[in-house]
């Protein structure tokens, strides 16, 4: 039994959508990762001058409005704030991300607490029935194979059996509560979602395995984005992540250069705990 047996739901149609659309309008921002990843720097609030101004405020008047205002002085500051943990200032700037990832990535990535998460709800939707399925490069440890193909197609229907279970199981339970509200046996929800339904789905998302996608927004400011790419860019993490990490990285340089320019430098030089 493969994936494509089991029915795609309709979260996991619209997601495919949005991904290609938002790769189509906004190819700058977003990067696919793998078939069904995908991450976006949908927004980011401040810049460089936003952590120069702030950080003065404790020695002069001086304010600069943009980034081509900026003297050596002020990229010497910019450095030296950095190199010398004045941490504050780096949590000026912020950034929304969109991320859609294996649940086992998102796991590790919730660990980072200094930073807002908002996610995809198993209660109100049914899961995404797209699973991770690990790349030629994922499964191979200096070019040998640790997981052959054969075991991935096991992997692959036992996953896929998983979903199936659910979709039976869902259907069932639907159809109870169809017949239970038709002979009055229960009321059915005016107006609002029906929480017989939705009692159903929560008890049965406890079956979906890490490998199941969902969907975040991941709002942090710059300073726990750094401390997050210093831990999650090492070679010590884990794949999947570090893909994604990566990734985040190779969006925020191109949206904020000087700063991640400046970030480079200081952990180049380490080893000195930053921030
Ligand atoms: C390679 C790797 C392997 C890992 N393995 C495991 C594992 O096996 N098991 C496991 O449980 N976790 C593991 N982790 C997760 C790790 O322990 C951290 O929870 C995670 O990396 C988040 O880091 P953080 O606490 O610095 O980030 P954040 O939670 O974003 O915190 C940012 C910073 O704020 C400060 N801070 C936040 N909360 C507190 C607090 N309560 N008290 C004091 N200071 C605080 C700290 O300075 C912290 O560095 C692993 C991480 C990596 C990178």
């Amino acid at each position: 039994m493969t994936m494509e047996t089991v029915t795609i739901t309709e979260a996991t149609q619209e997601l495919q959508n949005e991904i290609a659309l938002r790769c189509r309008l906004s190819p700058q921002t977003t990067m696919q990762i793998g078939p069904f990843g995908f991450i976006e720097l949908e927004e980011s609030w401040g810049d460089e001058t936003t952590i120069l101004n702030t950080a003065r405020i404790s020695t002069s008047n001086r304010r600069i409005n943009s980034v081509t205002d900026m003297t050596q002085r002020d990229h010497d500051l910019l450095y030296h704030l950095l190199k010398h943990n004045h941490g504050t200032p780096f949590e000026t700037v912020y950034c929304r991300w969109r991320v859609i990832a294996p649940i086992f990535v998102l796991r590790q990535w919730m660990r980072h607490r200094m930073g807002t998460f908002n996610e995809f709800s198993q209660r109100y939707r049914m899961p995404i029935t797209a699973c991770y399925r690990p790349d030629e490069a994922a499964r191979t440890v200096d070019g040998w194979p640790v997981l052959t193909d054969e075991q991935l197609c096991r992997q692959d229907a036992l996953l896929a059996q998983l979903h199936r279970f659910y979709q039976d199981e869902y259907a069932v339970a639907c159809q109870r509560i169809e017949e239970a509200e038709q002979n009055g046996e229960i009321q059915a929800d005016e107006g609002g979602r029906n929480r017989y339904r939705g009692r159903a789905r929560e008890l049965l998302r406890n079956i979906m395995p890490v490998a199941t996608y969902s969907d975040i927004y991941w709002t942090v400011n710059f300073r726990s984005l750094m401390n997050f790419l210093m831990l999650r860019r090492k070679s010590d993490a884990q794949y999947e992540m570090r893909q994604y990490a990566d990734a985040v990285w190779q969006l925020f340089r191109q949206r904020l250069p000087i700063l991640s320019q400046v970030m480079e430098r200081v952990l180049q030089e380490g080893p000195q705990q930053v921030l």
